[in-house]
């Protein structure tokens, strides 16, 4: 009997393991890629998630500077290509990270730290307290964590589809000598897309630029063809560059973080936030709180506690203010606000480094004390 079985390798699932195996609780992760292997992602790491992070112990700073290509300060924010603002922040850098160094380390940590690791082994079926996996093991487990991404398996088998639609992303990376402008800051450009929009995030020596929709009529083909347009705006050649797509969760209708012994952590989970589109803070830490509630023998009731405070309430939050970026009705107002005054992209710089909650900012914007 394997105490715990992790299933996905991701932030989600090596920070689960990590933290349950530094506690000592035996665990087993399995995951479908060998690593390194790449995700599909921006590659931007919030100050709220490097504070995770370093806090937890999984990392130091030292090891997560390394890890870091770029650190960032500024936000440029865009309607279509009018320059709403620029915002350059004192504190709270973002950084942008390489998913594959970052992910293959936090796995390494996992392993380092007593969890067991099988890598190139897919979870096939559960059965009552039975996962198989595609090379015939059959490992029972007295906890299964589902950390296996947007479309997770485990939830799926275990609590059905999650009943929304899920979001979509696209993005390449270029040499940044091929991009002219971009490379100052982070670049947001909205209303190219309904409910999403476009970036630019320089790393080291590339830059990622992408776009990505949450709970928008547009489809795979509208992001592409924005994307295309965005790019050839700028003179690049879209066919000349790999685009990647991937998809964005958002959170399900009910057991978001799954019920009885059968436990969900980040994108499985739906935690992504629905107007920025970070994933990677909110996986680590429904990561490190479903490891706490198995360590305290399965206590749920503390972990959604803690969770609502934390990444599901950030992320439930995000479902609700983002009509007033994106909908038809406030997005011109909302432009107008971010054009009039830097108190608006200072709010946004907050809320996607990860420093203020989006009631928080909706109050301080109220009365206008922040
Ligand atoms: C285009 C795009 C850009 C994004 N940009 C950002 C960004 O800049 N910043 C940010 O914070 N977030 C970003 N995100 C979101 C972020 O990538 C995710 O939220 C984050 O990766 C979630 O981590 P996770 O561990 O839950 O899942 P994942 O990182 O997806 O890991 C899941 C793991 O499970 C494994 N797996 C899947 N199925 C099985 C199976 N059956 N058996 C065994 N293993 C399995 C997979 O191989 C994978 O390694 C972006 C997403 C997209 C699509």
């Amino acid at each position: 009997m394997t105490p715990v079985l992790v299933v996905g390798g991701g932030p989600a699932g090596s920070s689960c393991a990590w933290k349950l195996a530094s506690a000592g609780v035996r665990c087993l992760l399995i995951d479908k890629d060998e690593f390194p292997r790449d995700k599909v992602c921006g590659g931007a790491l919030s100050s709220r998630a490097a504070g995770l992070l370093i806090n937890s112990g999984i990392i130091s700073t030292a090891e997560l500077d390394r890890l870091t290509e770029k650190t960032h300060r500024t936000l440029s924010l865009w309607n279509r290509e009018d320059l709403l603002n620029s915002y350059t922040s004192d504190n709270h850098p973002i950084r942008i990270i390489s998913r594959m160094g970052f992910d293959n380390f936090l796995l390494e940590k996992a392993a380092n730290s007593g969890a067991e690791v099988i890598t190139g082994e897919t979870a096939v079926s559960i059965d009552s307290s039975i996962i198989r996996t595609s090379s015939g093991r059959s490992i029972r487990y007295s906890y299964l964590v589902g950390a296996d991404g947007c479309s997770s398996f485990v939830r799926k088998t275990c609590f059905g589809r999650s009943g929304r639609k899920t979001g979509i992303g696209l993005e390449c990376f270029l040499p940044l000598s091929e991009v002219n402008n971009l490379t100052d800051g982070l670049h947001i450009h909205f209303r190219y897309l309904p409910y999403g929009y476009l970036w630019a995030f320089p790393g080291r020596e590339k830059i990622c630029i992408g776009a990505g929709v949450v709970g928008s009529k547009a489809s795979p083909s509208d992001v592409a063809s924005a994307l295309k347009d965005f790019l050839e705006t700028r003179g690049i050649s879209a066919s000349k560059h790999v685009m990647k797509a991937a998809s964005i969760p958002s959170l399900s209708l009910h057991k978001s973080m799954g019920a009885g012994q059968i436990f969900l952590a980040g994108d499985a989970a739906g935690l992504v936030d629905q107007v920025s589109g970070e994933g990677i803070g909110h996986a680590i830490e429904s990561g490190f709180l479903i490891a706490d509630a198995i360590i305290s023998g399965g206590d749920r009731k503390t972990m959604l506690i803690r969770a609502n405070k934390g990444c599901l309430g950030t992320v439930r939050q995000s479902e609700f203010y983002r009509h007033l970026l994106f909908s038809r009705l406030t997005e011109k107002l909302a432009m107008s606000k971010l054009k009039e005054s830097e108190t608006f992209s200072r709010a946004y710089w907050n809320l996607i480094s990860g420093s203020q909650s989006y009631n928080d900012m909706f109050l301080r914007l109220l009365t206008r004390s922040g």
